[in-house]
């Protein structure tokens, strides 16, 4: 076997053809051939390519943040591929990845590229050797020695912690990743004196404050300046979400800590993992997301329970989100590591970041690279084994992705992140059922009002039934896998969707609308509840996995997966 710095690659060079051959997808980033890049300005241009490089540096941070040997066996590989046909076919696992191991959506455990390197559950935030249990002795006495400012860092989203004696201590992002948070800053500032948009070139100013400063209010202000972006050429996120940290959620399971915690003041907050992304606002593609948004105030009145909490959207005459559909160049840090899946859009800032908190607004951002990069074959192939005939004509690829722009503006509709937080380790999965919920329940509204027809309609439902389908038991890591889970198994107790004899799908259209507003009514009860035990009751109630589930897996298995992505960068 080949070693890497002393470690072992632990994946065979046949296996790691069968997973680069047969399992790898490219995803093509936009080339200096593309229309939208042809007709970009010239200073628009140059600002992408600088925006391009800020992003390329962010990903070691990401690295970083994921694995403590992320970065040096990355090199490792780099500099082994040159003369190692084995070392370069890690490499693009690793790359896939984005680390040096993860769960790829289909196995159990999770792909681990070297002997006796785990995936671990603090990431590379927390001591490689730090229990939960241990993690819970250690805040509890600091908060009794009365260090209540040094135990609020370290259980800030932006915070490296590291162990001092038989403390923790917490480094800021912008210390710990000093060099690399300058290096983005000046790329950042050399986009900003190029491209032709006042309004984006404001937005960068702050963003490179808020890589500077240790202060979590340029964070506020860059996210404020970000959010309100519509008519700009180009696009640039720096990306910041908490669903990889399993550590700091734990504290919700532990009551006595939680309420000695909030006694002081302290609101535990996951860590951030830090992505970005970079790329063109694509005009036609967005006046079609602008077409949904506008109808965001009035569903927010048909949500289940309205009168009981306020609505993000809520603030204001004005829906305060902004929404584009962006041709990207490229994805890096978080964006990059698929670990079962790539994202088609995301809606940021998530709830716990201060900007959110005092009243900015949330921008949507949908990939269309990604979610152009679908097999079509294997598509087909997958309406033949698994659903009943006389559905086949309403499966549509466009519904998929009005289907998404729902979920996208579902996350704004619903109890606000006091309620959602308050299900500790089951929030994610909670609120990306919700999310799905949301868009397929209210689909019915958009019928009411033209903005999609009767058919349309069909096509959703049977589009996101396909889409549930299972290719194997998901894992709590996996929210929206979850959520799939639970919509078809409480789709097929309710009997909006049926099994015909020879294992295919049917799904009753008539009986869609009522069931998904049960399902919509119990998920908000949930969050409304703020019980971590309905949350956790909810989900095994609708969880279960079968025969069918089995049926269904071992059918999508033998069809063919492609799990692995090679995303391909060429600006
Ligand atoms: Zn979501």
């Amino acid at each position: 076997m080949t070693k890497i710095n002393d470690y072992e690659i632990a994946i065979t060079e046949a296996q790691l053809d069968k997973m680069i051959n047969q399992q790898m997808m490219p995803i093509e980033m936009i080339d200096s051939s593309f229309d939208g890049y042809q007709s970009l300005a010239e200073g628009d241009k140059k600002a992408l390519s600088h925006l391009v490089k800020a992003a390329r540096i962010l990903n070691d941070v990401a690295l970083e943040q994921d694995h403590p040997l992320n970065l040096q066996l990355k090199a490792g590989l780099e500099k082994a591929a040159i003369n190692d046909t084995h070392a370069a076919k890690a490499l693009k696992i690793f790359n896939s990845l984005n680390g040096v191991a993860g769960l790829n959506g289909i196995d159990a455990d999770p792909i681990e590229l070297f002997s006796g390197v785990h995936i671990l559950k603090g990431r590379n935030f927390y001591p490689t050797d730090l229990s939960v249990d241990e993690f819970h002795t250690i805040i509890r006495r600091m908060v009794e020695k009365g260090k209540v400012d040094e135990v609020s860092r370290i259980l800030s989203a932006r915070t490296m912690v590291r162990r001092n004696g038989d403390e923790l201590t917490a480094i800021d992002y912008t210390q710990y990743f000093s060099k690399a948070f300058s290096e983005m800053a000046n790329e950042l500032e050399l986009a900003a004196h190029y491209s032709t948009n006042d309004e984006f070139n404001d937005y960068l100013g702050w963003q490179v404050q808020a890589l500077l400063q240790n202060n979590e209010d340029m964070d506020m202000l860059a996210d404020k300046h970000w959010a309100v972006l519509q008519n700009t050429p180009l696009e640039f996120t720096l990306s910041r979400e908490n669903y990889e940290d399993e550590i700091t959620p734990t504290i919700f399971e532990n009551d006595d800590l939680v309420n000695l915690l909030s006694s002081h003041n302290i609101f535990p907050i996951s860590k951030d993992m830090l992505g970005a992304r970079a790329g063109i606002v694509n005009k036609k593609g967005t006046d079609l997301i602008l077409t949904f948004k506008s109808q965001m105030s009035q569903l927010a009145k048909l949500m289940p329970f309205a009168d009981k909490y306020e609505q993000k959207i809520d603030s204001g005459d004005e829906v305060k989100q902004t929404m584009v559909d962006v041709d990207l160049a490229t994805l890096q840090g978080d964006y990059a590591q698929c670990r079962g899946g790539i994202t088609t859009a995301q809606n940021l800032p998530n709830d716990d970041k201060l900007s959110v908190k005092t009243g900015g607004g949330r921008r949507n951002v949908y990939h269309r690279q990604v979610r152009m990069s679908g097999d079509k074959q294997r598509q087909m192939k997958i309406l033949e084994a698994l659903l009943d005939k006389e559905f086949h004509q309403y499966f549509d690829e466009e519904a998929e992705h009005i289907f998404v722009i729902g979920h996208e503006n579902g996350h704004s509709l619903g109890p606000d992140s006091s309620y959602k937080d308050s299900l500790g380790i089951y929030k994610h999965i909670i609120e990306e059922n919700k999310a799905d919920v949301v868009s397929i329940a209210m689909m019915p509204q958009y019928v009411k009002t033209g903005v999609i027809d009767e058919i349309t309609l069909r096509k959703i439902y049977v589009t996101w039934v396909v889409r549930l389908l299972l290719k194997s038991k998901p894992q709590q890591m996996h929210p929206h896998r979850v959520g799939d889970l639970i919509h078809f198994n409480y789709l097929l107790k309710h009997g909006a969707i049926s099994i015909t004899s020879d294992n295919k799908i049917r799904i009753d259209f008539v009986k869609m609308p009522e069931v998904m507003n049960k399902i919509l009514q119990e998920t908000i009860a949930v969050q409304l509840s703020k019980s971590p035990q309905k949350a956790q009751q909810f989900i095994e109630e609708n969880s279960d996995w079968g025969k069918l589930h089995e049926y269904i897996a071992d059918t999508l298995q033998k069809i063919g997966i492609k799990p692995y992505k090679d995303i391909r960068t060429y600006l």
